[in-house]
């Protein structure tokens, strides 16, 4: 699988630097790249005018009270609502941190520093096609609830749909269903179901619960609904989701991919978090790009930005949940643990080391595990870090385990989650109504 080896391994570059294409400010790399990289330059160098080409006016008697009413409409500048202010603030606060990722990335790709496998086009994924299994159709038909999944060496037989499936063996191993073969990475789970029958997923403690939970929501979106891409689903819905009881009793890492809708991204900052119960961490940004190395769009392109957002957020402990009234006088056993919070932890070190990176900022907010355990320190998810990659076709994301568990206090032992999965990751659960589908054998390649 091309996804499978490496964090990010869908950069796929060649190494010759291309100017980032800006609506109005023209190329702005190479030389030209330092002066466009100072934020308050940045911020000056485009703003939101549209203009209106109309037809020429009428200039008949009759037409002259049309004419006001079109010369109204004709302004040659555009005031934008509070919406594209609130948006255009957003992008002009990310705008100099993109221009420093993809410049470094530039870079890195000049001296020859990045992982050969990342330069290396991979090779173009299959079409998906009729004869892929509809696993939506498929669920809303009578015999669904006798399907099954077949592991091949085993022949151990599994409900398809509404049941955890789980390959616990340290191998891959490939399942057959309704005629095709599909490939169940190691020590991974799958719920195959509608959003209504999640009960599965849940956990009977929170100390079984998820450490990092990602989800990629079927946000309501004219271009999906258009395309016929996926079902989606009304936003409301999502604050029934039952976050807090799937993540684990000493906190998890939380985080959700957002499209670049105002409306959506007030939603979710200041009401699905809230719901949740959540603690706003961190704003990332996937800048995606061409194999040749340009962005998708212009970067400056309101209604349609070369980035998507990925909001990391934080589920408190069990302990940290208690309102803090009702919290016990620290004990014996926390005292000695902030002494030995002095020291920098592995994982401390590690967020340190990513604070160099010119592309992200780092807060040091610390996320405390239970007294009762062994305290780890968790280090905070770096704000504005950013993600540069050539995007998977049908709209996929970029693999983001390694990356997640930086910021997790369990690290590459954490507990993983992913909901609204359209594809397996090992050693982690994914649930969705097409959770297989890019499991077919055929979006392999062997090694
Ligand atoms: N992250 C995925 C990827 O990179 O391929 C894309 C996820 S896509 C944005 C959202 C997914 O949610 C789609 O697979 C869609 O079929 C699924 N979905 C939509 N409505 C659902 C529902 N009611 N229950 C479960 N899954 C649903």
């Amino acid at each position: 699988k091309q996804y499978d080896l490496f964090e990010l391994a869908a950069f796929r570059y060649f190494a010759r630097k291309k100017p980032i294409p800006s609506q109005t400010g023209g190329p702005c790399n190479g030389e030209d790249t330092s002066s466009s990289m100072v934020p308050s330059q940045a911020s000056s160098s485009h703003q939101i005018v549209l203009r209106e080409e109309g037809p020429g006016l009428n200039t008949t008697t009759e037409g002259i009270a049309r004419n006001r009413k079109r010369k109204r409409k004709t302004r040659s500048t555009y005031t934008p609502n509070t919406k594209e202010v609130a948006a255009k603030a957003r992008h002009e606060a990310i705008r100099p941190f993109i221009l420093a990722a993809y410049e470094a990335f530039g870079q890195r790709l000049a001296d020859g520093s990045l992982p050969r496998s990342w330069i290396q086009p991979a090779s173009s994924e299959p079409e998906m096609g009729d004869e892929d299994v509809d696993f939506v159709a498929l669920a809303g038909v009578w015999q669904a609830d006798l399907a099954e999944i077949v592991f091949q060496d085993s022949e151990e037989h599994f409900p398809l749909f509404n049941a955890l499936v789980r390959n616990d063996c340290a191998s891959e191993v490939l399942a057959a269903c309704m005629g095709h073969t599909f490939l169940l990475p190691k020590r991974s789970a799958f719920l195959l179901s509608d959003f209504s029958r999640l009960s599965p997923l849940i956990p009977a403690t929170r100390s079984e619960g998820y450490d990092i939970i990602l989800l990629d929501p079927p946000w309501e979106n004219k271009s999906v609904q258009r395309q016929a891409t996926y079902a989606t689903l009304p936003n409301r819905n999502l604050l029934g989701l039952p976050l807090q009881k799937l993540a684990h009793s000493d906190g998890a890492l939380v985080a959700i991919w957002v499209t670049n809708r105002e409306k959506l991204r007030a939603f979710v900052e200041s009401e699905l978090l809230a719901t949740w119960g959540l603690r706003l961490e961190a704003t990332w940004h996937w800048l995606k790009v061409t194999p040749e190395g340009e962005t998708i769009s212009p970067l400056d392109l309101a209604h349609h930005r070369p980035y998507e957002v990925l909001v990391l957020a934080r589920a408190p402990s069990e302990e940290q949940d208690v309102p803090s009234a009702e919290r016990e006088q620290p004990s014996e056993t926390q005292h000695v643990a902030s002494a030995e919070r002095e020291q920098p932890s592995e994982m401390q070190q590690a967020a340190s080391d990513e604070r160099e990176q010119p592309f992200g900022t780092h807060k040091m907010n610390t996320v405390e595990s239970p007294a009762s355990s062994q305290l780890t320190v968790t280090p905070s998810a770096p704000d504005n870090f950013v993600i540069v990659s050539v995007p998977g076709e049908h709209s996929r994301k970029p693999p983001l385990k390694c990356l997640l568990e930086k910021y997790s206090a369990k690290g590459a032992s954490s507990r993983g989650l992913e909901l609204f999965a359209r594809e397996l990751t090992a050693g982690w659960t994914s649930w969705g109504n097409e959770v297989l589908r890019f499991q077919d054998a055929k979006y392999f390649v062997a090694k």
